[in-house]
């Protein structure tokens, strides 16, 4: 059964998108650690980091970066943080995290609530500088 990113990468659930190419997706996390925070998925199924092939490991780090820059500069932060866990979703996902400090990458505190004006405007941000 295809998991629920492949869903979003599909249309078939809705998402705030933020950058797309052959392989590559990226979205506005639906559960936010801090504004701005987006997940970058590659377009094939794995549930694992380390099971990606060279190719599409690296891939997936530089479509990341594209968007990191692109975070960085539409989001106030020090630096955009990047975590990778996958307790949740079996498809692999970078976490990319405007931070201010260490404690914006700790994914136990509560989540931020933000309306969906709020996270569109957000991804709207961000696509801008990409
Ligand atoms: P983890 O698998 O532990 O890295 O966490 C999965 C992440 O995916 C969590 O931060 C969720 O908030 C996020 N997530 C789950 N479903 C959706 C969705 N439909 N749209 C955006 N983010 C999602």
């Amino acid at each position: 059964m295809a998991t629920i990113f492949t869903k979003i990468i599909n249309g078939e659930i809705p998402c705030y998108k933020i950058a797309e190419d052959d392989k590559y997706f990226a979205f506005l996390d639906i559960n936010p650690v801090k504004k701005g925070h987006t997940l970058v998925i590659p377009k094939i199924e794995d549930d694992y980091i380390f099971n990606l092939d060279d190719d599409t490991l690296s891939g997936l780090v530089l479509f990341a970066k594209k968007v990191a820059l692109a975070m960085e500069s539409a989001m106030p932060c020090k630096r955009i943080g990047l975590a990778v866990m996958g307790m949740e979703v079996p498809h692999v996902h970078i976490h990319l995290v405007p931070m201010e400090n260490e404690g914006d990458l700790n994914f136990a505190k509560e989540k931020l609530k933000l309306t969906p004006a709020e996270m569109n405007e957000i991804a709207e941000k961000i696509r801008k500088e990409l």
